[in-house]
């Protein structure tokens, strides 16, 4: 039987003799040991590079996900490393917390957003490894090995983004925060003046990101803030009008040399 592993995308394929899915941290241990090498661990498979690319073992954590415990108190949350972004926050969101700061999709599962250091934008949010506090692993030897902050920074901040070269993530604790709600407003406005301000736009938001639109001279900026407001239907976006307009514009503009 052939052990076909491929990427999001597909760009990064791999034939390697074994695909497994281990269902727990001991079967994962003996599988380290006995599995022909090398063993490469994936996530969702969402990373562009061949990170995962082996053509020994690769091995697939679907089977590890879920809340393993939480604390009401400072939102903390202890959840295996299999568990994808979409799912974990429908579990936050059950327990009363939230993750501090998203990337723009939800597809990744928290060891492979761990182990590339995924983020959102935000000039006072760090990326997912910043909330570490405590990792359990399964090391190049198969053994089960816990670390935690206090007392452990140095092997939290190696296991914080590592590629999966020191070893697989099992379980982590997450420092979260209460459960909140954002208002996301977007602009649209020519590239001079979002390059001029800059630095004073991203400032002023909690998160904020922009796209240049490439051959229009306008970009888009798009700005979340909490709100304490109740969740409202989503209005009627002018300026997202606007933008199929200048893609449009930019699609039919687009072969003149001087564009
Ligand atoms: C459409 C799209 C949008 C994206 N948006 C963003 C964004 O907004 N911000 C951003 O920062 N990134 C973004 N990314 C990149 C993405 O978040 C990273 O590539 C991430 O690593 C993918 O997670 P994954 O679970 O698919 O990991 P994989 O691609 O499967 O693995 C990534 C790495 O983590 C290792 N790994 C996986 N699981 C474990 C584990 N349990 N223990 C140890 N190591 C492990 C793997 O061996 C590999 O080295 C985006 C990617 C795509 C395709």
């Amino acid at each position: 039987m052939s052990n076909i592993w491929s990427n999001w995308s597909g760009f990064v394929s791999a034939e390697p003799k074994l695909i497994a899915s281990p269902g727990d941290a001991g079967e994962l241990g003996d599988l380290v040991r006995t599995a022909p090498g090398p063993v490469r661990v994936a996530g969702a498979g969402h990373s562009f590079t061949p990170l995962v690319k082996s053509q020994g073992t690769i091995l697939s954590l679907e089977r590890l996900e879920g809340l393993v415990s939480h604390d009401a108190e400072t939102h903390r949350a202890r959840v295996r490393a299999g568990t994808r972004l979409g799912p974990l926050m429908r579990i936050l969101q059950g327990i009363g917390q939230g993750l501090p700061n998203m990337g723009d999709i939800d597809r990744q599962a928290i060891g492979g957003a761990l182990g590339t250091a995924t983020h959102g934008s935000g000039p006072t949010l760090g990326a997912y490894h910043t909330q570490l506090e405590t990792v359990q692993i399964v090391d190049g030897l198969g053994k089960v090995r816990d670390f935690k902050r206090a007392g452990d920074q140095d092997m939290i901040h190696a296991m914080g983004v590592a590629l999966g070269a020191f070893g697989v993530l099992t379980e982590v604790t997450l420092n979260n925060i209460a459960t909140y709600r954002l208002r996301r407003r977007k602009y649209v406005l020519p590239i001079t003046e979002m390059l001029r301000d800059f630095e004073a736009m991203m400032a002023a938001h909690r998160s904020a990101e922009f796209y240049y639109i490439p051959f229009s001279g306008y970009a888009q900026f798009i700005a979340s803030d909490f709100s304490d407001a109740a969740p409202t239907a989503r209005p009627p976006e002018e300026d997202e009008a606007g933008l199929r307009t200048l893609r449009r514009l930019r699609a039919s503009l687009a072969w003149l040399p001087s564009l």
